[in-house]
């Protein structure tokens, strides 16, 4: 065989393939040629690859699909996109998947998308360490009419509803929502326009045939009538502070009455695809299971973050969290320097039966995928220097897409998770709902997007040791079982050893994706 004639650009030798919907991991070679897997098999013979890299006998994931980000929020996206897209290839994501929209923030104007969206993807191209696209949302009613138009050509088959935009503000306290939404001064972005975008939805659909399966709207599920008023309880009555403080004044049943109107809005508008996105209560998940039940026409996908299911509304200090002897050295700096708000998050972080009952909702598979919501906030941000420990005052998001992988793995596998449940929750799941259809498994012609995967080596979170921009972690200081060693894309080395490597090649997903 001639050097140039060799069929594998690659084989990663000798790991332990975690593929989702299987019950086995089975000790296997992968052949990569074109960016794809083109083998899987005992003992490949290293000669017929142009490269091997021993995966020491490590679990392989398929790279993970990250459902629910939002590169360029708080930031420029062309700076944003290239340290988030860093932190990303560091927890094993190799599609990110970005909520996008008009607005306040991100790109701080108003357009139709035939415009917009355009400037989006030339500002993304050559800045994304891993593959990207967008969840667009639709704003005005200009934007509904384009819906039909994003699918067929721009690629863009799944939009976004935040339900509460309407009249309370993004961090809390009402601000003012049009100089926030940059809507014409004769609309509302309230539940008749949710009506009106599940309608353009389904007219995408009735437009695109082939495309009916991938096309979906997902809901940010909390009432903004019953934030503000329990806003003002908890603020007026002022016994709580911090994240409890913030979890009472967003309470549970604002998310599911959000989901009961959300449910009733696909049934009504007969639009079949719905996702509820991060559900972070019992209340929220009842609701959405209720649903589920009286609407069993609708193919309802539910979401839970990774940070919903690691912190709860106690969340101690970083030296409160680690035995670390190394990480413990400057304790008293560590903990100064960090806040309980660096947690706040919308909907917000919830008391610990609420966590435990989500991740009983997990095991049970009443829940379809976890993301991060990775929305990079950086310190001097996210809480306001008059009053820093007013959490009403403080910016919502944070990073966590570095933990996702390890986060999953590490408190799933304490509860019984099993590491292919893993894969379909983070890779599997999204992949297929948003038409990434040869992402999320590792099987022959899907893209060789893989994850070698430490399932022993625990380690303590350091915002210091991720290139994220955001400087500081929620997560700061736990104590964490299973790590990423390396991450390929497409057959591409993109992080080995803590180390991003090599240039941005991150590439737009065009759905339906195929390779
Ligand atoms: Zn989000």
């Amino acid at each position: 065989m001639s050097a140039q004639n060799l069929p594998y650009d690659l084989i990663i030798k000798n790991v332990h393939l975690v593929r989702p919907k299987s019950t086995s991991i089975d000790a296997l070679d992968i052949g990569i040629a074109g960016g794809k897997i083109a083998a899987l098999g005992i003992n490949l013979d290293p000669a017929t690859a142009h490269e091997t890299y021993d995966g020491k006998g490590l679990l392989a994931f398929p790279g993970l699909v990250d459902a629910h980000m939002h590169t360029g929020i708080y930031s420029p996206l062309e700076k944003d996109a290239l340290t988030e897209s860093r932190a990303a290839a560091m927890g094993g994501v190799t599609s990110s998947l970005n909520y996008m929209r008009t607005g306040q923030y991100y790109l701080n104007k108003s357009a139709p998308y035939k415009e917009f969206f355009p400037e989006v993807l030339a500002i993304s191209n050559g800045r994304f360490y891993v593959d990207y696209c967008y969840h667009l949302a639709p704003m005005m009613k200009e934007h509904i009419a384009e819906m039909p138009m994003l699918a067929r050509d721009m690629g863009v088959t799944s939009f976004k509803i935040f339900m509460f935009y309407g009249s309370h503000g993004l961090h809390g306290r009402s601000a003012s929502q049009k100089d926030f939404l940059m809507i014409p001064d004769d609309e509302k972005y309230d539940i008749a326009h949710f009506e009106f975008v599940m309608r353009g939805a389904k007219k995408a659909m009735d437009e695109n045939p082939a495309l009916r399966d991938i096309i979906s709207v997902s809901l940010h599920c909390e009432t903004a009538e019953i934030m503000t008023a329990y806003t003002k309880i908890v603020e007026t009555e002022g016994k709580l502070s911090g994240l409890p403080a913030y979890s009472a004044s967003r309470p549970p049943h604002s998310e599911g009455l959000a989901i009961f109107i959300a449910s009733y809005l696909a049934h009504e508008t007969a639009l079949p695809n719905i996702n509820l996105l991060h559900l972070t209560s019992r209340k929220a998940v009842d609701a959405a299971m209720m649903m589920q039940m009286v609407f069993p026409h609708i193919n309802f996908r539910r979401e839970v973050t990774v940070g919903h299911l690691l912190m709860d509304t106690d969340l101690k200090p970083p030296s409160m969290r680690s035995e670390d002897k190394e990480f413990l050295k400057d304790k008293a700096k560590r903990d100064l320097e960090w806040t309980q708000l660096f947690a706040k998050v919308n909907p917000p972080i919830r008391p610990r039966p609420d966590v435990e009952y989500l991740w009983e909702a997990l095991l049970e598979g009443n829940i379809d995928w976890v993301c991060s919501d990775h929305a990079c906030c950086s310190a001097e941000m996210k809480t306001d220097a008059s009053s820093p420990d007013n959490v009403f005052v403080a910016k919502s998001g944070f990073g966590g897409a570095e933990y996702l992988l390890s986060g999953m793995f590490s408190e799933g596998s304490k509860r019984g998770m099993s590491a292919n449940r893993v894969a379909e929750l983070c890779s599997w799941n999204p992949a297929e709902r948003y038409g990434l259809k040869s992402k999320g498994d590792l099987g022959i012609g899907f893209d060789a997007d893989v994850v070698l995967f430490d399932p022993n080596e625990t380690f303590t979170v350091r915002a210091s040791e991720s290139p994220s921009a955001q400087g500081y972690t929620p997560f700061e200081g736990m104590e964490l079982t299973g790590r990423v060693k390396t991450t390929f894309l497409r057959g591409k080395k993109i992080f080995e050893n803590g180390n991003v490597v090599g240039e941005p090649s991150g590439k737009y997903l065009s759905r339906p994706y195929t390779a």
